[in-house]
């Protein structure tokens, strides 16, 4: 079994969609992304940091999918990172309407000693200062350093964020933020542009149009599946980067068809995701459905063309 250290927040969200509002409810990149690694045989840790606020009972249901929490910091007082955003009609684009770094403001990373092993990490949208001192503090090198990230860090920590990307081996990353980054409209040109960079992967998602993998010259596309019901997109890019790495941690195989696999394994519980509010699919999701739609994308991708 392959081991997996996860950074990024765990987060108190309140979310409105078309279709309503939630409350105060349990989020964060790092919360979608072990939920969606835990669907593989992988030993998963989080690194993070909560005010004492978050209900205990949010903790608890990521313990109940075996996620390793030695490594989430609870400030006694403090209050746990808060983020409000609202959807617009077509659901694939939303207004930040708040974001309270809170106790994220000073956080200062600790890997637990029996993650510094880990074979994959995957840094989570986070500040760029707080990945790469995870990065700084495996002892062994990692295997596999997987990034994701966002506008706000671009906006906001730029040069820290080129840094950090130095010393990656995968960037996932939105269509919009790679053109942000790279300042290149076309995403064949911002994928090499960010190759240059360092990472020598490049995912970048589209929304309900699916994920693009670039590695040097090869390119491989997986759709999202089209769904009757989109209720809430929060968290699929992070459900999608924990399938991603959960399925490499586990298979141990980083091979560029395995990779494809891998891709196609994130984007197929990315459907899960969006299909309720918040983590509320990705908590009790079992694999025997997993499995049946992992068939429909197969179904929805595979075509027979006869080449004379
Ligand atoms: P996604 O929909 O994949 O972009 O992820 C949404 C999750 O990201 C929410 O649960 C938020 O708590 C979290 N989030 C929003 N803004 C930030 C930020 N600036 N840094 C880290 N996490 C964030």
């Amino acid at each position: 079994m392959g081991k997996l250290l996860i950074v990024g927040t765990v987060a108190i969200d309140e979310i409105e969609t078309p279709f309503g509002k939630t409350g105060r409810v349990l989020g964060g990149a790092a919360t979608f992304i072990g939920l969606a690694a835990s669907q593989f045989q992988v030993e998963s840790g989080i690194v993070s940091v909560v005010g004492d606020d978050l209900p205990d009972a949010y903790l608890d249901s990521l313990r109940a999918k075996n996620i390793d929490l030695e490594g989430v910091e609870i400030v006694k007082g403090g209050k746990t990172f808060y983020w409000k955003g609202k959807y617009h009609n077509d659901l694939n684009s939303r207004d930040t309407l708040i974001t309270e770094l809170n106790t994220l403001a000073d956080f200062q990373p600790k890997v637990p000693d029996h993650f510094k092993d880990a074979e994959v990490v995957m840094l989570g949208n986070l500040h760029p200062s707080v990945q790469l001192s995870v990065i700084n503090q495996m002892e062994k090198p990692p295997k596999l350093i997987v990034l994701d990230t966002m506008n706000f860090w671009m906006d906001n920590t730029l040069q820290e964020l080129k840094e950090v990307i130095k010393h990656i081996d995968v960037i996932t990353i939105n269509d919009e933020e790679a053109r942000q980054l790279t300042e290149e409209y076309s995403l064949v040109k911002a994928a090499a542009a960010i190759q240059e960079m360092g990472p020598k992967y490049v995912v970048i998602k589209k929304g309900e149009h699916g994920a693009l993998l670039f590695h040097d010259e090869n390119v491989f596309f997986a759709p999202a599946l089209p769904l009757e019901e989109v209720f809430d997109p929060t968290g699929a890019g992070d459900t999608f980067a924990g399938g991603f790495t959960g399925y490499l941690a586990a298979t141990d195989n980083l091979s560029f068809k395995n990779m494809k696999n891998a891709v196609i394994h994130g984007s197929n519980l990315a459907s899960f995701c969006v299909e309720r509010f918040g983590t509320e699919r990705m908590k009790d999701l079992k694999k025997e459905e997993v499995s049946r739609r992992l068939l429909e994308f197969k179904a929805l991708t595979q075509f027979d063309i006869e080449l004379k």
